[in-house]
């Protein structure tokens, strides 16, 4: 019966490797698309910094055109003061000039705070630059790593079912019946469970002494009073509390 028990322990702990690696191939894909996601977020955010530094500078540009174009009116409104021919036309340049003055000081204000701004971006840009020229490079060897896992998984889940089914094929039919009622019937798939001080760990009950010491035993298959799975001492345990 011990060897029939350490059968039944292999094959729980094959079924719930099996099970693991079959719930990771099957939440990869979208554990994928969020872990891309993540590093899109990063890079959205480092573009939209560039986005903000590239439309300053198309602002900063833009005015600076517009006081370029304000000087050349200036010019011409200078001309005319200089040929005014009586007080109407020396009046309307003056205003001109006036007005074209005002529009140059505002767009150069501007211009000035442009700067700062600018100033601003390129220092967080500067503070970012070892993240954003190492992202893409981070993120080919994030996802890299993790499709070579999820082929590793592939692997294991393989070599875990053929495993399995060794194990499984030189069972005593009725007690591998019993093995997969029991597993089926469990919503977490544990047929097997171990006890670990004096305790069920499938179901968290505490067992009486007397099947306590049969389960350590183990000549015979002992199942839990509570939730009916296949009881087992480890070995390290039994040792411990046997002496
Ligand atoms: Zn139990």
């Amino acid at each position: 019966m011990k060897e029939e028990l350490a059968k039944l322990i292999d094959l729980q702990k094959s079924d719930t490797k099996i099970r693991q690696l079959k719930q990771a191939i099957e939440t990869a894909s979208e554990r994928r698309a969020s872990l891309e996601q993540e590093f899109e977020q990063h890079a959205s955010s480092i573009r939209e910094i560039q986005k903000r530094r590239d439309d300053l500078t198309a602002e900063r540009a833009a005015n600076e055109n517009q006081i370029a174009e304000n000087k050349t009116y200036l010019e011409r409104a200078d001309r005319n003061l200089k040929h005014s021919q009586n007080q109407k036309e020396y009046e309307t340049a003056m205003r001109e000039i006036d007005a074209l003055n005002k529009q140059v000081t505002a767009l150069e204000t501007k211009v000035v705070e442009l700067l700062g701004s600018i100033e601003e971006v390129e220092k967080e840009l500067e503070t970012r630059a070892e993240e954003i020229n190492t992202l893409d490079a981070k993120r080919s060897e994030a996802m890299a790593a993790f499709d070579l896992e999820v082929a590793g998984n592939q692997a294991d889940l393989e070599n875990e079912s053929a495993k399995r089914k060794v194990v499984f094929d030189t069972l005593p039919s009725q007690l591998a019946s019993v093995y997969d009622r029991l597993a089926q019937r469990s919503r977490d798939g544990i047929a097997v469970a171990e006890v670990v001080n004096g305790s069920c760990t499938a179901c968290n009950m505490s067992l009486r002494p007397q099947m306590n010491v049969e389960v350590k035993k183990s000549d015979k298959i002992i199942t839990c009073e509570n939730c009916s799975r296949i009881l087992y001492i480890a070995s390290r345990e039994a040792e411990a509390t046997a002496s």
